[in-house]
């Protein structure tokens, strides 16, 4: 039923601005931030979705983890009597604030203004949470699906691992094997960039302990700032070097290892340090194993510390990703978004990889095919955050046309 070039969905979801407006807002006022990150957890937040899903008619399954500290819940609904389902799966936790005087705003009174709706978590990933009710209950009034059941799974825990949220509904038992996959979460400004891969990430903290003396008797002591900088000089070259591989999907085309933060040592000019804290970012192509760069590292940490009698260096993993194999661009999700986000927005959409992560991640690990799409202003975890009203609807259309 075309209408102008209007779909069903299209038009109801256009009439339900005013209500998915009020939902997002009503979101941002219920705080969802990890008690890693000093919050209290999705459980008011996933009450809240809850009753609304269930107000419209749906049938909610809650999931609820206790982390020890806090109630960590997820939301699933699946609505259709098919054999496979197209899951939607956006995540209801956001990071914190930050900063507060960066905002110009309360971060959890969202605000409207020029067509945006400013707040924490509006963007990341509030857009697609309320994107993906509005579209559901479009296609569930429109009375029109065709071949796929439409999963909405709303998820815990994605700003810090995803150990409470996707992770944990994958050992439920909820997902089929033919299921497709969306995970609304990265994207560019006008929805042109379909995303099928993720790099490898792994954050590590390396110790370097010496000894501490007077800076006019150096032999008498060993410089921990100077060994680290030969051996993690020396390991960044190593790396890129011997990690080298180009895989055009990603930008930058090559697996990454960069030094990045530093603890302070001394306070002093005139002491030698005697421990050296710094820290390593690591972005890696798929087709390498973070094992066999962590060996590499401990043999050129071993190197390092037969130079000077005494010395030591620790590595330490507080963050690792292991890349999965990439989505196929030929698989049937990327292809059914390709043709509906060009029939919906009228852009050519191509396919890419990112630095990584979302919850796409966890299901390439399991060889479910997902694809990563949004309209997407890049808002993500910066202070003022907001989300485009329009790109919001524009999302649920190309949702529901998925199920059209
Ligand atoms: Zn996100």
């Amino acid at each position: 039923m075309q209408e102008n070039g209007q779909s069903a969905t299209d038009k109801l979801i256009e009439d339900s601005r005013a209500a998915a407006v009020q939902t997002l807002k009503a979101m941002v006022a219920i705080p969802s931030i990890s008690p890693l990150s000093g919050g209290e957890g999705e459980s008011k937040r996933a009450d809240y979705l809850k009753s609304l899903l269930e107000s419209f008619g749906f049938k909610v399954n809650r999931y609820d983890y206790n982390d020890g500290k806090a109630i960590r819940s997820n939301l699933v609904v699946k609505h259709g009597d098919f054999a496979s389902t197209i899951w939607i799966i956006a995540h209801i936790d956001t990071v914190s604030p930050g900063d507060l005087s960066l905002w110009t705003h309360n971060p959890f009174e969202a605000y409207e203004e020029e067509g945006k709706i400013f707040g924490r978590g509006t963007s990341d990933n509030g857009q697609d949470v309320v994107a993906g009710i509005y579209a559901l209950k479009a296609v569930r009034d429109s009375g029109m699906q065709n071949g796929y059941n439409f999963g909405l799974a709303l998820v815990a825990d994605e700003e810090i691992g995803s150990v409470y949220g996707i992770q944990k509904l994958m050992q439920e038992g909820i997902f089929g094997d033919n299921d497709l996959f969306l995970v609304p979460d990265a994207g560019s400004s006008d929805g042109n960039e379909i995303e099928i891969a993720e790099k490898g990430v792994l954050w590590l903290k390396f110790t370097t302990i010496g000894k501490q003396v007077h800076a006019s008797t150096p032999g008498k002591g060993i410089n921990a700032y100077k060994h680290a900088m030969h051996f993690l000089d020396g390991l960044e070259d190593f790396l890129y070097s011997k990690y080298n591989a180009r895989d055009k999907l990603f930008n930058p085309d090559y697996s990454t290892f960069e030094v990045t933060k530093h603890e302070p040592n001394t306070d002093s000019t005139n002491i030698i340090p005697g421990i050296d804290v710094s820290y390593m970012d690591c972005r890696v192509l798929p087709n390498y194993r973070l094992d066999e760069i962590l060996e590499d590292i401990a043999i050129k940490a071993r190197e390092e510390e037969k130079t000077a009698e005494g010395l030591q260096i620790k590595t330490d993993i507080f963050n690792r990703e292991d890349p999965a194999q990439p989505t196929s661009a030929d698989s049937p999700i990327v292809q059914m978004l390709n043709r509906k986000v060009s029939e919906k927005l009228g852009v050519s959409p191509h396919t890419l990889g990112i630095g990584g992560g979302t919850c796409a991640l966890f299901f390439r690990r399991k060889g479910f095919p997902a694809a990563v799409w949004s309209i997407d202003d890049d808002m993500a975890h910066q202070p003022n955050e907001y989300c485009n009203i329009q790109d919001m609807l524009n999302d649920a259309k190309v949702f529901a046309s998925l199920f059209a």
